[in-house]
């Protein structure tokens, strides 16, 4: 399989945020107001405006703490669900970018019905804008498709994050999980087969955060079983129709 893919390396993370921050400024996303919650991870949530959130979780058992930093985005699904939803609803609400896979929304897809984009998402990923328009991390596809790294790996100064073709993307995850096996056994990276988004843990993924791994929404699911075994004639009906 061809195409592009993310490593996220969870063990190299420090918090830091450069990649939220990054990727707001690039998006010329405005910042959420927020409030001190008590907690490192600000704002609490994505929303229409954080494409990108570092999501942080503190542990406590006896003296001991843990700390786990994941660095959430979309994880742009080789076969998508939520764009099987809003193209079930509106023609061109989002595509597939043929050069790298990246899953992108458009303008159109505020006619889709978001609560069910969102909760087909295995990783509770889009958000709706006041204006209706769906959005979520677009893999930086206006960078990218001018030779430039997405701006939130550019901007990680640990090494955490990593972005290139699949191929070398998956030898370099493999590598890192070797290495990273010998001090943490439970070492793992999360969903390689199905996502872009690569992630390596170094302990359980719900202790990071509950939707590091996919989830599952049956009701919504048959929806798209059933846009991906007529969705191809339906759009071949909406065309002759529109002449
Ligand atoms: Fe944001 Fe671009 Fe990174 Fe996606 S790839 S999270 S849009 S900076
Ligand atoms: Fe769509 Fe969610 Fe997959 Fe991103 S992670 S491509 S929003 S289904």
């Amino acid at each position: 399989m061809s195409g592009k893919s993310f490593l996220i390396d969870t063990s190299a993370c420090m918090a830091c945020r450069s990649c939220q921050v990054a990727c707001k400024a690039w998006n010329r996303n405005d910042g959420t107001v927020t409030r001190n919650r008590g907690s490192h991870q600000n704002p609490p949530d994505f929303d229409g405006n954080t494409f990108k959130l570092v999501r942080f979780r503190e542990v406590r058992a006896g003296n001991k703490v843990s700390r786990y930093f994941f660095s959430d985005q979309c994880r742009h699904c080789i076969d998508a669900p939520c764009k099987d939803v809003i193209d079930s609803a509106v023609t061109g609400g989002a595509i597939q970018d043929k050069a790298t896979g990246a899953i992108v929304y458009t303008e159109k897809s505020k006619g889709a019905p978001f609560k069910d984009v969102r909760s087909e998402c295995p990783y509770d990923i889009p958000r709706q804008r006041e204006d209706g328009t769906i959005v979520k991390c677009t893999m930086c596809i206006d960078r990218v498709s001018n030779g430039l790294q997405p701006a939130c790996v550019k901007a990680c100064p640990m090494g955490g994050l990593h972005f290139g073709d699949r191929e070398e993307i998956l030898a370099r995850a493999e590598k890192r999980l070797a290495t990273l096996k010998a001090k943490y056994p439970k070492a793992q990276l999360l969903n390689v087969e199905t996502v872009r988004t690569i992630y390596l843990v170094v302990g359980d993924p719900k202790e990071y955060h509950k939707f590091a791994v996919a989830s599952a929404n049956p009701g919504v699911t048959r929806k798209v079983a059933l846009r991906r075994m007529f969705g191809p004639a339906i759009d071949a009906l909406r065309t002759v129709a529109r002449g």
